[in-house]
């Protein structure tokens, strides 16, 4: 049967009650999807609902000092335990995904849940027949702005304190790539003024996030830049891809690897950044762009994925041979037909 998606207004009232609550976000959660998660069940903490944030997967040292973090639950590791609290839970938040196929082997449990599903998210093309009340814009900056309009147009603003502060700024910084990108909007510069008055280390969470690696990390993408990248000027696009000989020659574990697909955009007249990388179970993508290459559709059209206009992500069960050779047609047609 097709829901339509209430507005996420009229969640209000129905948590006027104490609720159990689940919040969930994408597989391998990045600053956004966790800061976003983590800041919703403080807040959620704080209204006197019963709260539990549950991971699709594991996630990177580098945001294991967000406040709340060691009460997550991984799914992949906890299966049991987060099945029975998502079995009894009266609602679902999803954040930062914007399909439940983003949520890996939680998919289908999820789709049989008969609990109340919210989402909030700023991702493109979403399933809104998987969900009863929501917000979905792609505008937001990031998850965390739109948790923070959410907490704002909730009546129960004061509940925001520095654990909330910090983990919706994290969320921010990281989806904006720093305030740099297009999506960073003068509301976003008045939310983090607001942030800042709670007293987060802003230096300090920016800090946690990007000077937080083993020397492993940084010899890796010595080696990748030296001997992985393949410049293709004719397209204006750059590619990386990560043979599983890397991964183990240098030990890569969960979030070693983010940030590495915007490296080749400080070249002059590269437009377009791939990023391949072997994982055990399948070879995924990264896609980024400046301007006008449209990253979510081309994820979308030939690699299973999504995302963003400047940033997306996909996956292939194909090998990294095929996948480049793969690669390289997608990106004749569709530079030819996006010229047209
Ligand atoms: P990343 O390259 O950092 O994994 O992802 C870039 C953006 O695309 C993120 O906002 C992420 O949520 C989204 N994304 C990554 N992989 C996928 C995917 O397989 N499907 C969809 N729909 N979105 C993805
Ligand atoms: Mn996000």
């Amino acid at each position: 049967m097709r829901r339509m998606m209430k507005d996420i207004q009229l969640v209000f009232d129905a948590l006027k009650n104490p609720s159990r609550i689940v919040i969930t976000m994408h597989q391998k959660p990045d600053p956004d999807a966790m800061g976003s998660s983590l800041a919703l069940y403080h807040f959620l903490q704080g209204m006197g609902h019963e709260t539990t944030v549950i991971s699709p997967t594991n996630w990177a040292d580098f945001l294991k000092w967000m406040p709340g973090a060691d009460k997550v639950i991984d799914f992949e590791s906890q299966g049991e335990i987060a099945k029975k609290i998502l079995l009894s839970a009266d609602w679902l938040f999803c954040l930062d995904f914007n399909n439940l196929g983003r949520t890996r082997h939680m998919q289908a449990l999820l789709e049989s849940l008969s609990c109340k599903k919210v989402l909030i998210d700023h991702h493109r093309e979403p399933q809104l027949d998987s969900f009863d009340y929501g917000n979905s814009d792609f505008t937001k900056s990031s998850t965390a702005e739109m948790i923070y309009d959410f907490i704002s147009c909730s009546g129960e603003k004061e509940l925001i304190n520095k654990e909330i502060a910090s983990c919706l700024y994290a969320g921010v910084v990281a989806d904006t790539g720093s305030f740099r990108f297009s999506s960073t909007t003068p509301s976003v510069h008045f939310m983090v003024a607001e942030l800042m008055s709670y007293g987060i280390e802003h230096a300090r969470i920016h800090s946690h996030i990007y000077d937080n690696f083993q020397e492993n990390r940084l010899r890796l993408i010595g080696h990748v830049l030296s001997n992985r990248l393949e410049v293709l000027y004719e397209y204006n696009t750059a590619l990386i891809a990560i043979p599983k000989s890397d991964i183990l020659r240098f030990h890569i574990k969960t979030g070693d690897t983010e940030g590495l697909v915007n490296y080749p955009l400080s070249i002059q007249g590269i437009e377009m950044a791939a990023l391949l990388i072997d994982r055990d179970e399948e070879r995924k993508w990264s896609f980024r762009s400046k301007e006008s290459f449209d990253c979510n559709t081309f994820a979308r059209t030939y690699f299973e994925g999504g995302g963003h206009y400047n940033a997306s992500g996909g996956r292939s069960s194909e090998s990294v041979e095929e996948n480049v050779k793969r690669f390289k047609m997608a990106l004749k047609e569709f530079t030819i037909n996006t010229k047209q």
